[in-house]
């Protein structure tokens, strides 16, 4: 009997990720892994921060070395998939060519929202998704005095602190009124944008950008106040649009993803979905969500790759991503809107975390600089662990026995 073709379209995080896990949990089919990019499939968390700051560098690769090659994954790299036919479960390439599955899964990810006033001005506008984008922004760096950032979110506040490592003067435009608005509790909002300053960079919040001009050596852009920010380069990071238009004209379900269930099946139960372009049903929200993180594509890849192998897997964890600006590692885990917070150490030191509370339920937490705590904290969020506020408060309390201590009593 033939052994059955799995594809995957898209060779970003969850593409390959999906690639390994197939493989890992010995699945012996056809491994067809196709993306448009030419690289080898490669992380992007170090796109706004390692590149930027020694592009000539080598980045690891997603897939171990050689590995395509070991495991017999079929890697087509520069290949745009153009069209999903579900009835005839056939996949169109740019070029032509058509690649039949058994079963798929769209790893499309994202890319970044545009804006048509900035992109006008050609040449020294960037933006930040690909490593070819990266290290074009480094080369721009190299002859910059000052970069207008365009964005005061995750890209946005993480190019400005890369920015300030290279001796660039960075100047950051944000329409709401804090910075890291969608994913960061007021108190590390208002954290943040200090450190920014503190350093240096002009952080102009509450601003709109109503239009922009290419003049002799640099850019204009004019904000909505009447006042001009000049720079020689320009980056914008205004969100994400997930790349749901394959499954969309194939008529599989689309809301603001591509709509999975717990299993990352779509609405085709041939077709499967995963990372930043899927939708997940997420049992214990009750709603379907979609995430743009890291930590997100590889779960979402490993549920696709267990569901494609007819398995189900465990309901998702508590939601976690990082981010790194100017040596401060900053991670976070579970609810954000969360309606209380508190801090655990002081705002002073160096270390500190963050406890977001729901009544006396833990639901968020954030660590800077305090990773070692993000084990308990994220067992305690699971667990919608009841503590008192002066044990939070406590820094000299130990949170790996308190975990302890509410399990044994469990
Ligand atoms: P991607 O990695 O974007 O991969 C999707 C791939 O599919 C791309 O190569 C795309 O070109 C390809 N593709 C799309 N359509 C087609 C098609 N029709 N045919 C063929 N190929 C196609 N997350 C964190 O948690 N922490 C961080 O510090 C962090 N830093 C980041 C920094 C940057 C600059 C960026 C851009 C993202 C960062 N992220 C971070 C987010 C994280 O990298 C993404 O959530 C993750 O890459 C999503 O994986 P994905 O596989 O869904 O999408
Ligand atoms: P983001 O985090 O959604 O932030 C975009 C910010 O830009 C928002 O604060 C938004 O404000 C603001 N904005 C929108 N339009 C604007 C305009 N015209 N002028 C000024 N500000 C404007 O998105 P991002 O920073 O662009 O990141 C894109 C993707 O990269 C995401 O998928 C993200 O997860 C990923 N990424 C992640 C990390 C990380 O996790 N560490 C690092 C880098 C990139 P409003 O909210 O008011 O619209």
């Amino acid at each position: 009997m033939n052994q059955p073709t799995f594809v995957i379209v898209g060779a970003g995080q969850a593409g390959a990720r999906a690639a390994m896990e197939l493989r890992r949990q010995r699945f012996d089919g056809r491994i067809i892994l196709i993306g448009d990019e030419p690289h080898l499939p490669y992380e992007r968390p170090p796109l706004s921060k390692q590149v930027l700051w020694n592009p000539e560098e080598m980045q690891p690769g997603i897939l171990p070395r050689g590995f395509e090659r070991e495991a017999a994954i079929e890697l087509m790299t520069g290949s745009a998939v153009q069209m999903l036919d579900v009835c005839t479960r056939t996949l169109t390439l740019a070029d032509g060519r058509r690649v039949a599955y058994d079963k798929l899964l769209l790893a499309t990810g994202a890319r970044a929202r545009r804006l048509p006033l900035l992109d006008s001005l050609g040449a020294g506008v960037h933006t930040l998704r690909t490593v070819d984008e990266a290290r074009a922004l480094a080369a721009s760096l190299r002859s910059t005095r000052r970069v207008a950032i365009v964005g005061g979110g995750v890209i946005g506040l993480e190019v400005a602190s890369s920015a300030v490592e290279l001796g660039v003067a960075a100047t950051v435009i944000e329409q709401a009124d804090e910075v890291m608005a969608r994913n960061a509790p007021a108190v590390l909002r208002r954290y943040l944008e200090n450190a920014h300053r503190q350093r240096g960079v002009e952080v102009r919040t509450g601003c709109r950008l109503v239009d922009a001009r290419r003049d002799v050596d640099s850019f204009v852009l004019v904000l909505d106040d009447g006042t001009e920010v000049r720079a020689e380069t320009v980056v914008y990071g205004v969100g994400a649009e997930p790349n749901v238009e394959l499954a969309r004209d194939a008529g599989l379900a689309v809301s603001s993803g591509i709509v999975v269930d717990a299993n990352c099946r779509t609405s085709d139960g041939d077709v499967f979905a995963a990372g930043d372009c899927a939708c997940q049903w997420n049992t214990s929200e009750g709603r379907h969500v979609r995430r743009e993180t890291w930590e997100n594509a590889n779960r979402e890849a490993e549920t696709a790759a267990s569901a494609m192998l007819g398995h189900t897997t465990a309901p998702v964890g508590v939601p976690w991503f990082w981010t790194d600006q100017y040596g401060m590692n900053i991670q976070f885990a579970g609810d954000m809107q969360a309606p209380t917070w508190l801090v655990r150490g002081t705002l002073d030191d160096p270390a500190f975390v963050l406890c977001g509370l729901h009544g006396d339920t833990l639901t968020g937490a954030v660590t800077v600089n305090r990773g070692q705590d993000m084990r308990s904290l994220k067992e305690l969020i699971a667990m919608q662990a009841t503590v008192e506020a002066e044990v939070l408060t406590d820094s000299t309390q130990n949170l790996r026995a308190l975990v302890k201590r509410l399990q044994e009593t469990v």
